[in-house]
Protein backbone atom coordinates (compact mmCIF):
# COMPACT_ATOMS: atom_id res chain seq x y z
CA UNK A 1 0.00 0.00 0.00
CA UNK A 2 1.16 3.37 -1.23
CA UNK A 3 0.15 7.19 0.19
CA UNK A 4 1.77 10.02 -2.05
CA UNK A 5 2.06 13.78 -0.37
CA UNK A 6 3.15 17.23 -1.58
CA UNK A 7 3.77 17.56 2.83
CA UNK A 8 4.43 14.86 4.60
CA UNK A 9 4.55 15.57 8.44
CA UNK A 10 6.14 12.57 10.84
CA UNK A 11 4.94 13.31 14.20
CA UNK A 12 1.55 14.62 15.61
CA UNK A 13 2.41 16.62 18.78
CA UNK A 14 2.26 20.18 19.09
CA UNK A 15 4.74 20.61 16.36
CA UNK A 16 3.75 18.31 13.84
CA UNK A 17 0.24 19.46 14.21
CA UNK A 18 0.82 23.51 13.79
CA UNK A 19 2.75 22.16 10.76
CA UNK A 20 -0.03 20.23 8.92
CA UNK A 21 -2.26 22.92 9.69
CA UNK A 22 -0.19 25.56 7.91
CA UNK A 23 1.13 23.06 5.57
CA UNK A 24 -2.27 22.56 4.29
CA UNK A 25 -3.04 26.55 3.70
CA UNK A 26 -1.11 25.62 0.35
CA UNK A 27 -3.84 23.92 -0.77
CA UNK A 28 -1.82 20.82 -1.27
CA UNK A 29 -1.78 17.10 -0.25
CA UNK A 30 -0.89 16.74 3.17
CA UNK A 31 0.12 13.87 5.07
CA UNK A 32 0.23 13.66 8.88
CA UNK A 33 1.71 10.16 10.25
CA UNK A 34 2.12 9.26 13.95
CA UNK A 35 2.50 6.16 16.14
CA UNK A 36 0.09 6.81 19.16
CA UNK A 37 -3.79 6.31 18.39
CA UNK A 38 -4.41 9.57 18.82
CA UNK A 39 -2.85 13.21 18.19
CA UNK A 40 -1.55 15.22 20.47
CA UNK A 41 2.03 14.44 21.09
CA UNK A 42 3.47 14.00 24.73
CA UNK A 43 1.79 17.17 26.27
CA UNK A 44 -1.94 17.34 24.71
CA UNK A 45 -1.99 13.01 25.12
CA UNK A 46 -5.87 12.71 25.96
CA UNK A 47 -6.60 12.52 30.14
CA UNK A 48 -9.24 10.52 29.82
CA UNK A 49 -10.75 12.09 32.84
CA UNK A 50 -9.84 15.24 32.23
CA UNK A 51 -11.12 17.46 29.32
CA UNK A 52 -8.36 18.75 27.12
CA UNK A 53 -6.17 21.70 27.59
CA UNK A 54 -8.08 24.34 25.94
CA UNK A 55 -4.49 24.88 23.39
CA UNK A 56 -5.27 21.21 22.33
CA UNK A 57 -8.73 21.68 21.85
CA UNK A 58 -8.01 24.86 19.48
CA UNK A 59 -5.57 23.81 17.55
CA UNK A 60 -6.91 19.95 16.88
CA UNK A 61 -10.03 21.52 16.02
CA UNK A 62 -8.55 23.73 13.54
CA UNK A 63 -6.38 20.58 11.93
CA UNK A 64 -10.06 18.99 11.52
CA UNK A 65 -11.16 21.77 9.94
CA UNK A 66 -8.26 21.24 7.23
CA UNK A 67 -8.26 18.10 4.58
CA UNK A 68 -4.80 16.79 6.43
CA UNK A 69 -4.76 13.09 5.37
CA UNK A 70 -4.05 11.23 9.46
CA UNK A 71 -2.33 8.26 9.49
CA UNK A 72 -2.73 7.42 13.48
CA UNK A 73 -1.13 4.12 15.03
CA UNK A 74 1.73 3.82 11.74
CA UNK A 75 5.33 4.20 13.22
CA UNK A 76 7.96 5.38 10.39
CA UNK A 77 11.07 2.91 10.44
CA UNK A 78 12.71 3.11 7.56
CA UNK A 79 14.23 5.88 4.93
CA UNK A 80 15.05 3.63 2.13
CA UNK A 81 15.56 6.59 -0.48
CA UNK A 82 14.72 10.42 -1.36
CA UNK A 83 11.36 11.13 -0.94
CA UNK A 84 10.01 7.77 0.40
CA UNK A 85 9.82 6.75 3.78
CA UNK A 86 8.46 3.14 5.49
CA UNK A 87 6.13 2.75 8.20
CA UNK A 88 3.75 -0.11 9.93
CA UNK A 89 0.08 0.63 10.76
CA UNK A 90 -1.39 -1.97 12.75
CA UNK A 91 1.05 -4.53 11.40
CA UNK A 92 0.61 -3.79 7.97
CA UNK A 93 3.97 -1.76 5.78
CA UNK A 94 3.22 0.90 4.31
CA UNK A 95 5.25 3.09 1.85
CA UNK A 96 4.76 7.39 2.31
CA UNK A 97 6.38 9.60 -0.30
CA UNK A 98 6.35 13.00 -0.24
CA UNK A 99 7.97 15.73 -2.38
CA UNK A 100 8.65 18.03 0.98
CA UNK A 101 9.19 16.06 4.80
CA UNK A 102 8.69 17.95 8.04
CA UNK A 103 10.10 15.59 11.10
CA UNK A 104 8.92 16.70 14.33
CA UNK A 105 9.37 13.87 16.28
CA UNK A 106 9.46 14.72 19.80
CA UNK A 107 11.82 13.63 22.65
CA UNK A 108 11.84 11.16 24.89
CA UNK A 109 12.62 10.84 28.68
CA UNK A 110 16.32 10.20 29.85
CA UNK A 111 17.07 7.28 32.45
CA UNK A 112 19.80 7.04 34.26
CA UNK A 113 20.45 3.65 35.93
CA UNK A 114 21.35 3.00 40.03
CA UNK A 115 20.58 0.01 41.96
CA UNK A 116 17.00 -1.04 42.11
CA UNK A 117 15.48 1.50 39.33
CA UNK A 118 14.45 -1.74 37.41
CA UNK A 119 12.37 -2.50 40.18
CA UNK A 120 8.21 -2.49 39.66
CA UNK A 121 6.58 0.65 39.78
CA UNK A 122 9.83 2.88 39.43
CA UNK A 123 8.88 4.97 36.26
CA UNK A 124 9.54 7.08 34.20
CA UNK A 125 8.03 10.95 35.48
CA UNK A 126 6.39 11.01 31.94
CA UNK A 127 5.52 7.77 31.40
CA UNK A 128 3.49 7.09 34.95
CA UNK A 129 2.07 10.64 34.10
CA UNK A 130 1.05 8.94 31.13
CA UNK A 131 -0.41 6.07 32.18
CA UNK A 132 -2.45 7.96 35.00
CA UNK A 133 -4.17 9.86 32.01
CA UNK A 134 -4.95 6.23 30.49
CA UNK A 135 -6.48 4.95 33.52
CA UNK A 136 -4.11 3.64 36.50
CA UNK A 137 -5.59 4.52 39.56
CA UNK A 138 -3.03 6.24 41.77
CA UNK A 139 -5.67 8.08 44.54
CA UNK A 140 -4.37 7.14 48.13
CA UNK A 141 -0.95 6.28 46.61
CA UNK A 142 2.73 7.92 47.49
CA UNK A 143 4.41 8.85 44.65
CA UNK A 144 8.15 10.44 44.69
CA UNK A 145 9.26 12.33 41.97
CA UNK A 146 12.94 12.66 41.20
CA UNK A 147 15.45 13.29 38.12
CA UNK A 148 15.78 16.62 36.82
CA UNK A 149 13.87 19.18 34.41
CA UNK A 150 10.64 21.21 34.56
CA UNK A 151 8.69 18.09 33.70
CA UNK A 152 8.81 16.70 37.60
CA UNK A 153 7.03 19.45 38.56
CA UNK A 154 4.39 19.54 36.11
CA UNK A 155 3.89 15.22 37.11
CA UNK A 156 3.67 15.87 40.33
CA UNK A 157 1.36 18.27 40.26
CA UNK A 158 -1.03 16.07 37.32
CA UNK A 159 -0.37 13.05 39.84
CA UNK A 160 -1.79 15.00 43.24
CA UNK A 161 -4.73 16.13 40.99
CA UNK A 162 -5.81 12.68 40.64
CA UNK A 163 -5.58 12.60 44.30
CA UNK A 164 -2.09 10.82 44.62
CA UNK A 165 0.15 11.82 48.11
CA UNK A 166 3.51 13.31 46.96
CA UNK A 167 5.79 12.78 49.28
CA UNK A 168 8.89 14.46 48.09
CA UNK A 169 9.79 16.16 44.56
CA UNK A 170 13.63 15.65 44.05
CA UNK A 171 15.48 17.53 41.74
CA UNK A 172 19.29 16.88 41.12
CA UNK A 173 19.66 20.73 39.56
CA UNK A 174 21.08 23.31 42.63
CA UNK A 175 18.90 26.22 43.49
CA UNK A 176 21.97 28.72 41.99
CA UNK A 177 21.82 26.56 38.78
CA UNK A 178 18.08 27.02 38.48
CA UNK A 179 17.87 30.60 39.55
CA UNK A 180 18.66 31.97 36.07
CA UNK A 181 16.01 30.02 34.66
CA UNK A 182 13.73 31.22 37.20
CA UNK A 183 14.68 34.54 36.26
CA UNK A 184 14.66 34.23 32.28
CA UNK A 185 11.04 32.92 33.79
CA UNK A 186 9.72 36.53 34.63
CA UNK A 187 9.44 37.72 31.24
CA UNK A 188 6.55 35.23 30.42
CA UNK A 189 3.86 35.98 32.92
CA UNK A 190 1.82 32.70 32.40
CA UNK A 191 4.65 30.35 32.95
CA UNK A 192 5.02 31.75 36.04
CA UNK A 193 1.36 31.20 36.31
CA UNK A 194 1.40 27.78 35.33
CA UNK A 195 4.73 27.40 37.92
CA UNK A 196 3.03 29.01 40.92
CA UNK A 197 -0.40 26.86 39.88
CA UNK A 198 2.10 23.68 40.30
CA UNK A 199 3.48 24.43 42.85
CA UNK A 200 -0.01 24.92 44.86
CA UNK A 201 -0.86 21.81 43.75
CA UNK A 202 1.32 20.07 45.77
CA UNK A 203 2.05 22.50 48.68
CA UNK A 204 2.46 19.44 51.44
CA UNK A 205 5.39 18.12 49.71
CA UNK A 206 8.76 18.64 50.15
CA UNK A 207 10.81 19.88 47.19
CA UNK A 208 14.32 19.25 47.26
CA UNK A 209 16.77 20.92 45.14
CA UNK A 210 20.54 19.64 45.12
CA UNK A 211 19.47 16.07 45.82
CA UNK A 212 19.00 13.07 43.76
CA UNK A 213 18.06 8.74 44.07
CA UNK A 214 20.65 6.81 44.85
CA UNK A 215 18.96 4.01 45.24
CA UNK A 216 15.53 2.26 45.50
CA UNK A 217 14.46 -0.69 47.83
CA UNK A 218 11.77 -3.29 47.78
CA UNK A 219 10.71 -6.77 47.64
CA UNK A 220 7.89 -7.60 44.77
CA UNK A 221 7.67 -3.93 44.10
CA UNK A 222 9.54 -0.66 45.44
CA UNK A 223 8.96 0.22 48.98
CA UNK A 224 11.34 3.25 49.90
CA UNK A 225 13.65 5.35 48.16
CA UNK A 226 17.26 6.37 49.33
CA UNK A 227 18.33 10.07 48.10
CA UNK A 228 21.10 12.26 48.40
CA UNK A 229 22.55 15.65 48.69
CA UNK A 230 25.84 14.93 48.79
CA UNK A 231 25.79 15.33 52.85
CA UNK A 232 24.01 13.11 53.69
CA UNK A 233 21.25 10.14 52.28
CA UNK A 234 17.75 9.40 53.57
CA UNK A 235 14.79 7.08 52.72
CA UNK A 236 11.06 8.00 51.74
CA UNK A 237 8.72 5.26 51.40
CA UNK A 238 6.48 4.92 48.82
CA UNK A 239 4.33 3.45 46.11
CA UNK A 240 6.03 4.70 42.92
CA UNK A 241 8.67 6.60 41.83
CA UNK A 242 8.71 8.29 39.11
CA UNK A 243 12.03 9.25 37.72
CA UNK A 244 13.15 11.37 34.48
CA UNK A 245 16.43 13.19 34.06
CA UNK A 246 15.54 15.45 31.46
CA UNK A 247 13.99 14.59 27.85
CA UNK A 248 16.52 14.14 24.90
CA UNK A 249 15.15 14.84 21.73
CA UNK A 250 13.84 11.91 19.09
CA UNK A 251 16.63 12.32 16.67
CA UNK A 252 17.42 8.92 14.90
CA UNK A 253 15.02 9.43 11.88
CA UNK A 254 16.33 12.35 11.21
CA UNK A 255 19.60 11.34 11.23
CA UNK A 256 18.66 7.90 9.15
CA UNK A 257 17.07 10.84 6.60
CA UNK A 258 20.63 12.89 6.48
CA UNK A 259 20.08 15.73 8.61
CA UNK A 260 23.22 17.29 9.94
CA UNK A 261 23.17 16.92 14.04
CA UNK A 262 24.90 20.64 16.20
CA UNK A 263 25.58 19.47 19.86
CA UNK A 264 22.93 16.67 19.53
CA UNK A 265 20.26 18.24 17.85
CA UNK A 266 19.07 18.65 14.28
CA UNK A 267 20.39 22.15 12.75
CA UNK A 268 18.11 23.73 10.68
CA UNK A 269 17.83 27.20 9.71
CA UNK A 270 15.51 30.39 10.42
CA UNK A 271 12.55 28.36 8.04
CA UNK A 272 13.24 24.98 10.27
CA UNK A 273 15.12 23.78 6.91
CA UNK A 274 17.80 21.08 7.98
CA UNK A 275 21.22 20.40 5.72
CA UNK A 276 18.48 17.98 3.40
CA UNK A 277 17.05 19.56 0.67
CA UNK A 278 13.21 19.91 1.47
CA UNK A 279 13.36 18.07 4.78
CA UNK A 280 12.36 20.02 7.57
CA UNK A 281 12.24 19.61 11.33
CA UNK A 282 10.41 21.17 14.47
CA UNK A 283 9.98 21.17 17.82
CA UNK A 284 12.11 19.10 20.13
CA UNK A 285 14.54 17.32 18.23
CA UNK A 286 16.02 20.95 17.14
CA UNK A 287 16.11 21.60 21.22
CA UNK A 288 14.44 20.91 23.89
CA UNK A 289 11.90 24.15 24.58
CA UNK A 290 8.67 23.01 25.27
CA UNK A 291 5.48 23.45 24.29
CA UNK A 292 5.39 27.03 22.97
CA UNK A 293 8.95 26.49 20.74
CA UNK A 294 7.35 23.78 19.21
CA UNK A 295 4.17 25.32 18.27
CA UNK A 296 6.18 28.31 16.56
CA UNK A 297 8.79 25.87 15.07
CA UNK A 298 5.98 23.59 13.33
CA UNK A 299 4.04 26.56 11.90
CA UNK A 300 6.83 27.85 10.49
CA UNK A 301 8.26 24.75 8.78
CA UNK A 302 4.45 24.29 7.56
CA UNK A 303 4.54 27.70 5.92
CA UNK A 304 7.66 27.34 4.16
CA UNK A 305 6.26 24.12 2.58
CA UNK A 306 3.07 26.13 1.86
CA UNK A 307 5.23 28.43 -0.23
CA UNK A 308 4.61 31.17 2.34
CA UNK A 309 8.03 32.51 2.80
CA UNK A 310 7.15 35.90 3.89
CA UNK A 311 4.61 34.86 6.61
CA UNK A 312 6.68 32.43 7.50
CA UNK A 313 10.10 35.04 8.08
CA UNK A 314 7.71 37.12 9.83
CA UNK A 315 7.26 34.38 12.51
CA UNK A 316 10.77 33.41 12.60
CA UNK A 317 11.43 36.55 14.40
CA UNK A 318 9.90 35.17 17.73
CA UNK A 319 12.37 32.59 17.67
CA UNK A 320 15.09 33.88 19.29
CA UNK A 321 13.58 34.44 22.69
CA UNK A 322 12.29 30.84 22.56
CA UNK A 323 16.33 29.50 21.83
CA UNK A 324 17.09 31.68 24.47
CA UNK A 325 14.62 29.96 27.06
CA UNK A 326 15.61 26.42 26.02
CA UNK A 327 19.43 27.28 26.26
CA UNK A 328 18.72 28.22 29.66
CA UNK A 329 16.68 25.24 30.55
CA UNK A 330 19.68 23.34 29.02
CA UNK A 331 21.74 24.80 31.19
CA UNK A 332 19.81 24.99 34.41
CA UNK A 333 18.97 21.10 34.44
CA UNK A 334 22.64 20.21 33.15
CA UNK A 335 23.44 16.78 34.77
CA UNK A 336 25.66 16.82 38.10
CA UNK A 337 28.50 14.36 37.37
CA UNK A 338 27.80 12.45 41.00
CA UNK A 339 25.06 10.75 38.84
CA UNK A 340 27.81 8.69 36.82
CA UNK A 341 28.55 6.98 40.19
CA UNK A 342 24.89 5.19 41.33
CA UNK A 343 25.33 2.08 39.48
CA UNK A 344 27.20 -0.66 41.19
CA UNK A 345 28.36 -3.33 39.50
CA UNK A 346 25.31 -5.51 38.95
CA UNK A 347 22.73 -2.52 38.38
CA UNK A 348 21.29 -3.66 34.89
CA UNK A 349 22.58 -0.63 32.39
CA UNK A 350 20.60 -2.02 29.45
CA UNK A 351 17.24 -3.34 30.37
CA UNK A 352 16.08 -5.16 27.24
CA UNK A 353 19.27 -7.65 27.09
CA UNK A 354 20.11 -7.42 30.85
CA UNK A 355 23.52 -6.42 30.78
CA UNK A 356 25.09 -5.04 33.48
CA UNK A 357 27.11 -1.99 34.44
CA UNK A 358 30.12 -4.30 35.56
CA UNK A 359 30.43 -5.79 31.97
CA UNK A 360 30.68 -3.12 30.20
CA UNK A 361 33.76 -1.46 31.69
CA UNK A 362 36.16 -2.96 29.29
CA UNK A 363 34.25 -1.77 26.31
CA UNK A 364 35.86 1.70 24.89
CA UNK A 365 32.89 2.61 22.73
CA UNK A 366 29.33 2.00 21.85
CA UNK A 367 29.96 -0.15 19.25
CA UNK A 368 32.25 -2.17 21.37
CA UNK A 369 29.81 -2.78 24.15
CA UNK A 370 27.11 -3.68 21.41
CA UNK A 371 29.26 -5.95 20.05
CA UNK A 372 30.92 -7.87 23.08
CA UNK A 373 27.74 -7.49 25.52
CA UNK A 374 24.84 -6.94 23.44
CA UNK A 375 24.04 -4.00 25.21
CA UNK A 376 21.68 -1.34 23.03
CA UNK A 377 20.71 -4.60 20.61
CA UNK A 378 17.14 -5.53 22.23
CA UNK A 379 13.55 -4.19 21.40
CA UNK A 380 14.04 -0.45 22.27
CA UNK A 381 17.42 -0.41 19.90
CA UNK A 382 19.65 1.40 22.67
CA UNK A 383 16.28 4.32 23.26
CA UNK A 384 16.94 3.68 27.06
CA UNK A 385 20.85 2.92 27.51
CA UNK A 386 22.25 4.87 24.67
CA UNK A 387 21.37 7.98 26.60
CA UNK A 388 22.59 7.04 29.59
CA UNK A 389 26.16 4.98 28.36
CA UNK A 390 26.34 8.82 26.44
CA UNK A 391 25.95 10.18 30.01
CA UNK A 392 28.10 7.37 31.90
CA UNK A 393 31.12 6.35 29.40
CA UNK A 394 30.62 9.24 26.85
CA UNK A 395 29.99 7.11 24.10
CA UNK A 396 27.77 8.07 20.95
CA UNK A 397 26.34 6.03 17.99
CA UNK A 398 28.46 6.05 15.35
CA UNK A 399 25.43 5.63 12.78
CA UNK A 400 21.74 5.35 12.85
CA UNK A 401 20.47 2.06 10.92
CA UNK A 402 16.96 0.99 9.97
CA UNK A 403 14.56 0.38 11.27
CA UNK A 404 14.03 2.86 13.73
CA UNK A 405 11.86 1.74 15.30
CA UNK A 406 11.37 -2.03 16.07
CA UNK A 407 9.13 -3.81 12.97
CA UNK A 408 7.81 -7.40 12.24
CA UNK A 409 9.50 -9.35 10.05
CA UNK A 410 6.69 -8.99 7.88
CA UNK A 411 6.73 -5.33 7.33
CA UNK A 412 10.93 -5.73 6.79
CA UNK A 413 10.33 -8.14 3.43
CA UNK A 414 7.71 -6.44 2.19
CA UNK A 415 9.14 -2.78 2.10
CA UNK A 416 12.45 -4.45 0.86
CA UNK A 417 10.08 -6.01 -1.38
CA UNK A 418 8.09 -2.82 -2.50
CA UNK A 419 8.61 -1.31 -6.10
CA UNK A 420 7.91 2.63 -4.80
CA UNK A 421 11.38 2.86 -4.26
CA UNK A 422 14.48 3.30 -6.66
CA UNK A 423 16.05 -0.05 -7.49
CA UNK A 424 19.30 1.19 -6.38
CA UNK A 425 17.82 1.82 -2.58
CA UNK A 426 16.96 -1.40 -2.07
C1 LIG B 1 3.81 14.87 31.20
C2 LIG B 1 4.36 16.04 30.43
C3 LIG B 1 4.03 17.33 30.82
C4 LIG B 1 4.55 18.42 30.13
N1 LIG B 1 4.21 19.67 30.53
C5 LIG B 1 4.67 20.73 29.83
C6 LIG B 1 4.27 22.04 30.20
O1 LIG B 1 3.53 22.23 31.15
N2 LIG B 1 4.74 23.09 29.45
C7 LIG B 1 5.56 22.89 28.37
O2 LIG B 1 5.98 23.85 27.72
N3 LIG B 1 5.95 21.65 28.01
C8 LIG B 1 5.53 20.57 28.71
N4 LIG B 1 5.93 19.32 28.36
C9 LIG B 1 6.85 19.18 27.22
C10 LIG B 1 6.02 19.13 25.95
O3 LIG B 1 5.34 17.92 25.93
C11 LIG B 1 6.88 19.19 24.73
O4 LIG B 1 7.62 20.38 24.73
C12 LIG B 1 6.01 19.17 23.47
O5 LIG B 1 5.16 18.06 23.52
C13 LIG B 1 6.88 19.06 22.27
O6 LIG B 1 6.09 18.87 21.16
P1 LIG B 1 6.65 18.11 19.90
O7 LIG B 1 5.58 18.18 18.86
O8 LIG B 1 8.00 18.63 19.54
O9 LIG B 1 6.90 16.60 20.35
P2 LIG B 1 5.97 15.49 21.00
O10 LIG B 1 4.86 16.04 21.73
O11 LIG B 1 6.92 14.55 21.66
O12 LIG B 1 5.38 14.74 19.69
C14 LIG B 1 6.17 13.94 18.83
C15 LIG B 1 5.28 12.85 18.26
O13 LIG B 1 6.00 12.18 17.21
C16 LIG B 1 5.75 10.79 17.31
N5 LIG B 1 6.84 10.07 16.63
C17 LIG B 1 8.15 10.12 16.90
N6 LIG B 1 8.84 9.34 16.04
C18 LIG B 1 7.93 8.77 15.21
C19 LIG B 1 8.02 7.84 14.13
N7 LIG B 1 9.21 7.35 13.71
N8 LIG B 1 6.88 7.45 13.52
C20 LIG B 1 5.67 7.95 13.91
N9 LIG B 1 5.52 8.83 14.95
C21 LIG B 1 6.65 9.23 15.58
C22 LIG B 1 5.71 10.57 18.82
O14 LIG B 1 5.08 9.37 19.19
C23 LIG B 1 4.90 11.79 19.27
O15 LIG B 1 3.52 11.54 19.22
C24 LIG B 1 5.43 18.22 29.02
C25 LIG B 1 5.77 16.91 28.64
C26 LIG B 1 5.26 15.83 29.32
C27 LIG B 1 5.65 14.43 28.89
Amino acid sequence: MSFSYDTLVVGSGPSGIAAAIAAARGKKAVGLVDDNPAPGGQIWRRDLSRPRHPDAEKQLAQLNFTSVDRLQGCRVFDHPANGVLHAECDGVAITLRYKKLILATGARERFLPFPGWTLPNVMGAGALDALVRGGLPIAGKTVVVAGTGPLLLAVAAHLAEHGARIAAVCEQATKGQILPFLTALLGEPAKVKQVLGYRVKIRGANFHTGCWPVAARGGGQIEAVIVSNGRRQWEIACDYLACGFHLIPNVELPVLVGCRLQDGFVAVDDLQRTSVENVFCAGEPTGIGGVDKALIEGEIAGLACAGALDEARHLARHMKSRRRFARAMQKAFALRTELKALASEDTIICRCEDVPFGRLHSCTSWREAKLHTRCGMGPCQGRICGAATAFLFGWGADSVRPPVFPALLSSLVSASQSDDIPTEAQ
